[in-house]
This record gives structure tokens, sequence and C-alpha cells, in this order.
């Protein structure tokens, strides 16, 4: 049976890793020269390093699993890390309930209610009864006013900007469990590849390639119509090649596109309905530090962007040449007016607010910057998401989508995109 799959992300990975096995003829179509679609590296300071910061959680167990099965364990380490919060242009430790005492932003009734309902938001199991509130109906009667603009609508806004009021409740439920896994009395532990991801992605693509798996990168779908009982898939060098199963890996709204009318009308409804923000991430080689923190939520409205992470707070600088490097992160729609500055101007209007945030920390500071642009970086999971959500076999036989908005309730990562690949190769399996 020959299996197309369409894109080279984690996703379309796992797919074939699982297909592979049961001796499928698979072949990925991938449009970039390389894999590991958002999880792509750059070289700095004479390493590989992620063009967005990344780690991983303890409850990321499919992540884990992959990296054992392709021999890394010994590459991966779960180092401490600590979590700050920016308000009024002061950076407070946070994430642990003695720092949430001393955090002075908010009242000591609103910390006591606001970590209350931390803990009773952990202990819901069935996301399904909250799923019909927005987070900002659910949280704002319970934490009330003042601890909700100071701490979960900054959040909100860092991930969905303008949409942040039409986010559920089970996004932020999700959310809060799966970080929780990672914490510890004294901040949470993330996991990362000693080498960065890109050690990872290259392992996988090096089992794939010798387990048969065929890669036709720079490959561009443009296209997937059916003939009689073959799928017949159309690419940018004008050529086209028959298969018996498709998947698409690919965002929403680009399959829509090339898998056209192999989709039903309801099929297509449901995936126009999801809107996605998209991610702009700059990422700064200084010559020192900005905070002791690794992940700075930014909890002042006014600030352009939404989180600091200063990845050699994670990672040590001697794997940089002494540098530091940090990411500053930014989800946006094309309404906002960062969405397509230059990055010089990016810098300009972020460096305004980093500078009042540390002093000390100037545009002397800064070796290199750079900015990286990713399109449906995140979906925007709104009420009642449970009823809308694609499956990933569709009315077309043999056609199938594996994509970030399938992944529900928990927020979209790497972890997510292994596990549902593995799900839709059970499902071709047993068809
Ligand atoms: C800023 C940012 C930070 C993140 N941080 C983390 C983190 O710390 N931890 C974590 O676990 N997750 C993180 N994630 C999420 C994680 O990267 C994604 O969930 C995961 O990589 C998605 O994999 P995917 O294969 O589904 O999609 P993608 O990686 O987007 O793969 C899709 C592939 O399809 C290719 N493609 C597109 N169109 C075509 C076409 N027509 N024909 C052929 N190929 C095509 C693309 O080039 C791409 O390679 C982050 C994401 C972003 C944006």
């Amino acid at each position: 049976m020959k299996v197309a799959i369409i894109g080279a992300g984690y996703t379309g990975l796992s797919i074939g890793k699982e297909l592979i096995k049961k001796k499928y003829d698979v072949t990925i179509f991938e449009k970039s020269k390389n894999v590991g679609g958002m999880c792509d590296t750059v070289l700095i300071c004479g390493t590989h390093l992620e063009k967005y910061y990344r780690h991983i959680f303890k409850s990321d167990v499919d992540a884990v699993d992959l990296i054992k099965e392709l021999g890394l364990e010994e590459d991966l380490i779960w180092p401490g890390t600590k979590m700050g919060y920016l308000s009024n242009n002061k950076i407070y430790e946070f994430g642990t309930p003695i720092s949430l005492l001393k955090f002075k932003p908010i009242s000591f009734l609103d910390k006591i209610r606001f970590g209350l309902n931390v803990i009773r938001i952990k202990l819901i199991n069935d996301y399904k009864k909250i799923e019909k509130y927005t987070a900002e109906e659910w949280l704002k009667p319970r934490i009330g006013e003042r601890a909700y603009s100071k701490i979960w609508e900054p959040l909100l806004i860092s991930k969905f900007g303008e949409q942040k009021s039409e986010v559920s409740m089970a996004w932020l439920w999700g959310k809060i469990k799966l970080r929780s896994t990672s914490s510890t009395k004294e901040g949470e532990q993330l996991g990362y590849i000693k080498g960065s991801y890109q050690v990872l992605t290259d392992a996988f693509y090096n089992y794939l390639i010798d387990k048969g798996v065929r890669f036709e990168l720079n490959t561009e779908v443009k296209k997937v119509e059916k003939k009689d009982d073959e799928f017949i898939v159309d690419l940018n060098n004008k050529k086209s090649e028959k298969f018996d199963y498709v998947v698409s890996t690919l965002d929403y709204e680009t399959s829509v596109k090339v898998l056209g009318d192999l989709l039903c009308d309801a099929e297509k409804k449901r995936m126009s309905s999801v809107k996605y923000t998209s991610a702009r991430t700059m990422l700064i080689v200084a010559n020192k530090s900005f905070s002791r923190f690794y992940w700075t939520n930014i909890g002042d409205n006014d600030i352009p962007f939404g989180g600091i992470i200063e990845h050699t707070n994670m990672i040590k600088k001697d794997n940089y040449q002494g540098k530091t490097i940090i990411y500053i992160s930014n989800y946006m729609t094309e309404k906002n007016p960062l969405y397509d500055v230059t990055k010089e101007d990016m810098l300009k209007e972020y460096m305004k607010h980093l500078s009042k945030i540390n002093p000390e920390f100037t545009n002397d500071n800064i070796i290199e910057y750079h900015v990286y642009d990713q399109n449906y970086a995140q979906p925007i999971i709104t009420c009642n998401y449970s009823k809308i959500i694609q499956k990933t076999k569709l009315k077309t036989k043999n056609l199938y989508l594996c994509t970030m908005p399938q992944i529900y309730p928990e927020d979209r990562g790497m972890n997510y995109a292994i596990k549902m690949g593995k799900k839709v190769a059970n499902e071709i399996i047993k068809s």
C-alpha cells in the first residue's frame, strides 16, 4: 500500500515511523529543504539552536518514548528553571506558592482566591464541564477582576492577541494541567536535548531513511485528486504521483486548498471556522544576561510582546561561546501593528520596553538578532470545541487529516504531534 504524507514536521515523521514498521510504502512530501517543520533550528554561536524556544514537560510521555526509541535517552536533560512574571515593569518570581505570596500586584485576598482556583482547575477531570465557558467568563467571577486582569488576561493576550476573549476555559485547563506536571516546590524542570532538538530531528530523519521511508524535500504538494481508487498527488515540479492513502498534516487553510473537493461541505465548514494566530519570534544573542528567569510572562498590557525566554537560564552559556540567548515571543494576527514591520523596527519597539524593565540592558549589549515568522502557529480554541473538532478520518475513503487544531483539550506541542501521528497511523493500519 502506497501512502503519501504531506508535511515533514513531527506529525508527518511520526505517522511515517508507525507505517514503515508495518511495511507500508511511505513517501513524505515536504515543501522546505529540511524536515522538522516548526522545530527547525539555525546555526548560532557555532551550534544549532531552535528558531522558536523549545522544551518539553514531564507529562510529554510520547516525546520521551520517541527520544528513548531513537537512542537519545542520555541526551535528554531536565534542568531546573525559574519562571518570572512582569507586572508594572518589575519581574517577580512566579509559579510556586511562596512566590505567589510575595507577588505584590494583587491583594492578599486575591492571591488566596487565585491559588485556590488553580488547585480547583487542576482537580477538574472532565474538561467538557467547562468547555462552554470562555476563560474570561469562568475566571472573572471566581478570582475577581483585578487578579484576572493582572495575571490571566495578559497570558491569554500573549497567545491569542485580539482573540483572547474567545478562548475556551478548556484550553486554559489543559495548559495548567500540563504545566503543573513539570512543577516542583522549587520551580519547574523542563526537558531539553543536549545540542538542541536538531539532534532529535536528525536522528528521527536518519531512522526513517534507514527503514525505507522516501523523502521528497523541496516538494510542495499543490493538489490531491482521486481517480477511481487512486489518489493523484500534484507536485510543484509539475509531476504527479499515485497513492492508495493520503494524510495531510498541513494547517486547515492549506489542507482545504490542497484537498479541495475531496472534502465534503461539512468538513470544509468545520475547518474554515477555526482561526489561528501567527508567531513572530525574535532571537537575540547578547553579551550579558537580561534577568535570572528562564521564562518571564508579560503582565503589562502596554508591552507589545508576550514573553521573554532567556534560553541560557536553562542551558549553560558555555554551549553558545559564553553568549546570552534570549527569545522574545509574540503571537499575533494581521491586525497587530507589528505583524509586518521590519526586524529593525521591531527591535526598536521592543527595546523601549526591555530597557525600562532592565535599564542596564541596552542596544550595545545586542550582538545579533533575528526574527522568525511562523504562520498557523496556534489555533484559537473556542467554546464547545469538542463539537466542531474535525475527525482525523475524512469522508473520502483512505484520506486522513492530522494537524494541530485536532489536538484537544491539551495545548498543541511536539508531544501531541507525535501522539496524534501514531493514532492516525493505527487508523490506517486497522482500515
Ligand atoms: C513559537 C513556537 C514555540 C513552540 N514551542 C514549543 C515548545 O517549547 N515545546 C513543544 O512541544 N512545542 C512547541 N511548539 C509547538 C510545536 O512546534 C508544534 O506543535 C509541532 O512542531 C507541530 O508539528 P506538525 O508536524 O504538526 O506541524 P509543522 O511542524 O508545521 O509541519 C508541517 C510541515 O508541512 C510543510 N508544508 C506546508 N505546506 C506544504 C505543502 N503544500 N506541501 C508539502 N509540505 C508542506 C511545512 O513546511 C512543515 O514542515 C512551538 C510552536 C511555536 C510556533
